[in-house]
């Protein structure tokens, strides 16, 4: 059964970009309440770990090293559906791929550099929100 929280992180090409506030209302305009959020910097060894189940694509490298370029924006949504819901919301992985008026076709200038995370299930999503986040920083 869908539960009602996903992770997401606005990615430090869109930070750069000075897109953070636009994408923090495009969020709470479609109906997702942020339950927490951080602004933070991966390191490496973060960035490794969080997406380790990338480790053997030949992407790899390029992602660690853009990851950790930069602050990112770390945050736990909360809506009915939220982990289908906000993969509708940010489009497709590759921006020139990403539907219209989706937060990727929006914000992404590449298929690396793509503006935002979403979590693609839910216990994705709630091992990611516990890798930002303690229970105590949550609301
Ligand atoms: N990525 C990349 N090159 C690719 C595919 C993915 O650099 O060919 C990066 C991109 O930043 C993407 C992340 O790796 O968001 C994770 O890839 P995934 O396939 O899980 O896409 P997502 O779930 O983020 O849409």
């Amino acid at each position: 059964m869908a539960t009602n929280r996903t992770f997401t992180m606005i990615k430090p090409d869109a930070v750069k970009n000075g897109h953070i506030g636009a994408i923090l209302e495009k969020i709470t305009a479609s109906g997702f309440n942020i339950v927490a959020m951080k602004y933070t910097q991966l390191s490496k060894r973060d960035a490794e770990q969080f997406y380790a189940i990338h480790s053997e694509r030949p992407f790899f490298g390029e992602l660690v090293e853009f990851m950790t370029s930069g602050p990112i924006v770390a945050a736990i949504l909360e809506k009915d559906n939220a982990v289908d819901d906000f993969r509708t919301l940010i489009g497709a992985t590759n921006p020139e791929e990403a539907a219209e008026g989706t937060i990727r076709k929006l914000f992404a200038t590449s298929i690396g550099e793509n503006a935002v995370h979403g979590s693609d299930s839910d216990e994705n999503a709630a091992i990611e929100g516990s890798f930002h986040f303690s229970g105590r920083e949550i609301f």
